[in-house]
């Protein structure tokens, strides 16, 4: 009976095909990706005529590499259906004509279901970049930098890494003030999220350091905008997520380029010290503070300084006088060899002294006095000094080694918060000490930023509260715990922040549809981004994969990333135990 069930399932054409699709998914999780497939109908005679008859100064491929490539991205979570075709812009008037070339075909009695998303480099990890039922702008085919010195500005071009930036305005003796982590990024990438590094809690985000835009917005219009002119597109576009426009241009603030770092570490076995300690540091007056702050959580096996992020960490040149006594240096620390506490979670405060070369001879009395109020565990400083590009693009090292085994191609499950600064004690109770335990590899950031150096009128989403910390959990599969039980940790974790009405914000969220992201946003911004999305992209054509106004894919109604019940329940147990505890 049971086999005739098959037989019969499997003779129909399409169920063989569901058959083979349930397979091939089946295997890729099993392999440790998540694969959610849209089937979506062929590109229609009047799509196919209006793509091939652009004139355009640059290539629209309908297949190819270019094709598979706009198919996935780093997070290696979701496969999409591809996309119908590629462009390859050589100017703004390409991008400009593909997508007002759209919006007039979506118009009432003229119906296309053709979508655009631009492509930064591909690093989202959620699908934010796809378009699976439209054209991809693959913006790295849109490069151009201008830096002007007596201005302290560079223009660049959407499509641009930030590493790029980096050299050009170098070579003036210049560099961007506010970055992130990690430089193979696109500058409209950043730009559309919000740009974030240990720099952020004194020059804001990167997009509070942006003077004007270029922008092609959802009608197929190039408007030039800034704080004075189309104020609205600008601080809409910035941290929007690719909602209203793509960005085919940035004037980003330069400053004078320091030559050397101090790049310091010390560690902490309590959590509450580590954080005062934090948002101390954040709060000094600049000239008298670090010019970086970060922070990551380490269980007590790890290498403290063996971590992809910071590859260039040799701390065997340096010794720091601080509180008039030398401090030595190891090369291979862990919690055993600091020998000072039982703790299975460390937490260790990464600090940034820029400098240039005419202050060799100071630097380390600076230093010392930076370092001096900190309540570190007292022989757990470190430090190294290197050249400000060997510092800025430290993850790259990291990026390389990875490569080299095989393990930066693989499924990243990564999940980015912002945790307002009342709550970060408590999250550090339940999901650090509890809830992570040696699960997975990869590191796990943790810094406090000062929400005045955030502009209310962009469109990324904040804690209420003067202060709030990033969380970034970027792990990846490892013989600790697959891709599957990592997304279902990262759901519980978010369901222990909704449970414990810990006000979080998700950074480069995955949400799914307008409800949800409404709470993401609150009501008075979601009003905001409504409005924005009906006056400069009317036909939601623009960044189908954030799934916001317009899906690119499908969710399951049972979700299968929801942890199992039994999870939810434990960690609503360990909430409890970790309050009882420390009450
Ligand atoms: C290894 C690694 C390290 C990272 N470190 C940091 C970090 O330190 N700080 C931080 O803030 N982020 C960091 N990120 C996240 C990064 O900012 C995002 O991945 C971001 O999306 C930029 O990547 P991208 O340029 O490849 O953009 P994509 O992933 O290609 O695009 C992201 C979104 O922006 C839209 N978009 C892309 N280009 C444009 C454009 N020109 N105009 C309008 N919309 C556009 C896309 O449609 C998509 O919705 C990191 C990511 C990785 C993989």
């Amino acid at each position: 009976m049971q086999g005739n069930h098959v037989h019969e399932w499997i003779g129909d054409s399409r169920g063989s095909t569901m058959l083979l699709l349930l397979i091939i998914s089946r295997l890729l999780v099993a392999l440790g990706a998540n694969l959610q497939l849209q089937i979506s109908s062929a590109l229609s005679d009047a799509d196919r005529a209006f793509l091939r008859s652009l004139k355009l100064d640059g290539t629209l491929v309908f297949e190819g590499p270019d094709i598979n490539d706009a198919t996935v991205d780093f997070g290696r979570l979701l496969t999409l259906q591809p996309p119908r075709a590629v462009l390859k812009p050589a100017s703004v008037r390409d991008v400009a004509q593909l997508v007002r070339g759209i919006y007039l075909m979506s118009a009432p009695g003229n119906s296309t279901t053709l979508t655009v998303a631009a492509r930064g480099h591909g690093h989202s990890i959620h699908g934010q970049a796809q378009a699976s039922d439209g054209v991809v702008v693959d913006m790295s085919s849109l490069r151009g930098i201008r830096v002007v010195p007596s201005e302290l500005y560079a223009d660049v071009r959407g499509g641009e890494l930030w590493i790029d930036v980096l050299q050009a305005a170098l070579r003036e003796g210049l560099a961007p003030k506010s970055w992130t982590d990690y430089l193979y990024l696109s500058v409209g990438g950043t730009l559309s999220n919000a740009g974030i590094s240990g720099q952020a809690f004194l020059h804001g985000p990167q997009i509070s350091n942006v003077h004007q835009l270029e922008i092609v917005t959802g009608k197929g219009e190039v408007v030039v905008c800034s704080e004075k002119e189309n104020s609205d597109l600008f601080y809409g576009a910035l941290g929007g997520l690719g909602q209203f426009g793509i960005i085919t241009s940035a004037r980003i603030a330069l400053e004078r380029a320091p030559q050397r770092v101090k790049w310091v570490r010390a560690i902490y076995s309590d959590f509450d010290t580590f954080r005062k300690d934090q948002e101390y540091l954040i709060s000094q007056p600049r000239g008298r503070c670090f010019d970086y702050v970060e922070g990551f959580v380490v269980s007590d096996s790890e290498n403290l300084l063996d971590n992809w992020r910071s590859s260039l960490f040799q701390p065997a040149h340096d010794h720091i006088r601080t509180r008039g006594s030398e401090l030595g240096v190891q090369e291979n620390i862990t919690s055993r060899s600091i020998n000072s506490t039982d703790a299975t979670v460390l937490y260790y405060l990464e600090v940034a002294k820029n400098y240039m070369e005419e202050e060799a001879d100071i630097v380390d009395g600076m230093l010392a006095e930076l370092l001096a109020p900190l309540h570190c565990i007292p022989s757990s400083i470190y430090s190294t000094d290197i050249s400000y590009v060997d510092f800025l693009n430290r993850v790259h090292v990291g990026e390389m080694k990875l490569r080299a085994q095989g393990l930066w191609d693989i499924p990243h499950p990564w999940l980015n918060l912002f945790i307002p600064a009342s709550k970060i004690v408590e999250f550090d109770k339940v999901v650090f000490k509890c809830m992570l335990g040696k699960r997975g590899a990869g590191p796990i950031i943790v810094y406090p930023m000062n929400r005045s150096k955030w502009d209310e009128r962009t469109s990324v989403a904040i804690p209420q509260e003067d202060k709030f910390y990033l969380v970034a959990l970027l792990r990846f599969p490892s013989e600790m715990a697959n891709t599957e039980e990592l997304l279902q940790q990262n759901e519980a974790i978010l369901q222990f922040c909704r449970s414990a009405r810990i006000g979080e914000k998700q950074y480069m969220p995955r949400l799914y549809g307008a409800a949800e992201w409404r709470v993401q946003f609150g009501e008075s911004k979601w009003a905001t981004f409504v409005r924005r999305k009906a006056l400069y992209d009317p036909s939601s054509i623009l960044a189908p994969g954030q799934n916001m106004f317009r899906c690119n894919y499908r969710r399951n109604s049972s979700s299968p990333t929801a942890p199992p019940p039994s999870i939810v329940n434990q960690l609503l147990s360990l909430r409890h135990l970790a309050l009882s505890t420390s009450s």
